[in-house]
């Protein structure tokens, strides 16, 4: 078989680069180790920027969001017993968009299959690899039904397999530089069955620890509680979680908090990498495959479509009309944003977790910074713009 573009992964780098290409009428493919059925129900991000709204509503790939994400214009900080709003839609005139990432990707799944006709194949196995620095790369996997073993003769190969994925362990050591960074923290990542307890997202910064509360739909709440890094939630109990959510979350006036069942308990240890180049030979990395960042400014689907939509229009204006400057450019594109996200996470992750470092040093330089915002409008600005991401080429 052949195809020109093979996609191997189908979170929301893989998908919408399938979409862009299926509009375009280039030829490619989606394998998935996964079922639709567990693709599109797996929580986890939530927050799309407004850049990036735009971005999927020129492909036609915004309408299912357009109608039912929420859209926020502010976020409150919590610390010291206070709260701080910050109205960065006032700010800056943007907004962010809550829209759940199983919602997003059951759209892409079915905008994919159902209405562009594309191929994917879901719960496919061992997935490799080959000649990806001939002009004949391959890609073969084991059918999930038969045990039969395919290969696809493709032009180009695109990695959107996420961190656990096999594309980035194809590029040779020596051929692409890993840069790591740990923060040494955990976040206990829960979803409660609780309406929101605020109409905006909220952050606590506590002696304790970071607290989070973000809304995901008017039902569910993703809240997060900073914790030990390799912590077992087990340690976590239903009573532990909302009194430490209630402590950290804390502030003068503030409502109190819509408790409920948790459905949802895993710890995250905060960490990020970055794979520079994102490219070797006929594989463009993409999404989460080239690069990690910890959910700490929900920067993580956001960089996805940014690299996706870069990718698949240098995909189609190379396939199309032998265009190759896109691609060529295609990593150096990415990588601007991706070290800027890169860089805001870091900020705020002080912003999050001075406090609680046990350093009175860093606890008072956390909270000067902490404070600044809500003290010069500039700041606040400054704040505001690298919240939202930037808008620049969307
Ligand atoms: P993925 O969504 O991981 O998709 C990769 C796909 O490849 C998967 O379907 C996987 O099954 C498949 N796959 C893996 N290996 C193989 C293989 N060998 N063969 C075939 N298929 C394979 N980001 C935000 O922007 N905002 C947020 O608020 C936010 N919150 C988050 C909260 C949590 C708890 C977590 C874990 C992440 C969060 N993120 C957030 C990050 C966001 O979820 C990811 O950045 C995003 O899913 C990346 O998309 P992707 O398509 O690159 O990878």
């Amino acid at each position: 078989e052949r195809r020109p573009v093979v996609i191997v992964g189908a979170g929301p780098a893989g998908l919408a680069v399938g979409n862009v290409l299926r509009a375009a009428s280039v030829g490619c493919v989606v394998l998935e180790a996964e079922s639709r059925a567990v693709v599109e129900r797996r929580p986890r991000a939530g927050v799309v920027e407004e850049w990036a709204v735009r971005a999927l509503e020129q492909r036609g790939l915004g309408e299912g969001l357009l109608a039912r994400a929420q859209r926020h214009s502010a976020c409150e900080f919590r610390f010291a017993g206070e709260r701080h709003r910050l109205e960065y839609g006032e700010l800056t005139g943007r907004h962010h968009w809550v829209y759940p990432q199983p919602l997003l990707v059951t759209d892409l799944v079915r905008e994919y299959v159902d209405v562009r006709g594309g191929d994917a194949r879901f719960g496919v196995r061992d997935v490799e690899l080959r000649g990806l620095e001939t002009d004949r790369p391959s890609v073969s996997y084991t059918c999930p039904d038969t045990g039969e073993r395919r290969l696809l003769h493709c032009d180009f190969v695109v990695g959107a397999d996420g961190a656990r994925g096999v594309s980035r362990a194809a590029v040779p050591a020596g051929r692409a530089r890993i840069a790591r960074h740990d923060y040494g923290i955990g976040w206990l990542a829960l979803l409660a069955e609780a309406p929101p307890s605020s109409d905006c997202v909220v952050f606590g910064v506590h002696p304790n620890g970071f607290a989070g509360h973000m809304a995901r739909s008017p039902e569910v709440t993703r809240y997060y509680l900073q914790c030990p890094p390799g912590d077992d939630p087990e340690n976590w109990s239903h009573d532990r979680v909302w009194s430490e959510l209630r402590l950290r979350l804390a502030a003068e006036g503030a409502p109190p908090l819509t408790e409920g069942r948790l459905v949802e308990k895993r710890v995250l240890d905060m960490h990020d990498y970055v794979v520079e180049p994102m490219t070797y030979g006929r594989l463009f990395l993409a999404g989460d495959a080239a690069h990690l960042v910890a959910p700490i400014a929900a920067k993580g689907m956001n960089l996805a479509l940014h690299d996706a939509f870069l990718l698949a229009d240098a995909l189609v204006a190379c396939l199309d009309a032998g265009d190759r400057a896109g691609l060529d450019g295609y990593s150096d594109a990415c990588l601007r944003r991706v070290w800027d996200y890169q860089e805001f996470s870091q900020w705020l992750s002080e912003v999050y977790h001075g406090a609680a470092a046990g350093d009175p040093f860093r606890a008072g330089t956390a909270s000067a910074r902490l404070r600044r915002p809500f003290t010069s409008p500039v700041a606040a600005a400054a704040f505001a713009e690298q919240y939202l991401g930037t808008a620049e080429r969307y």
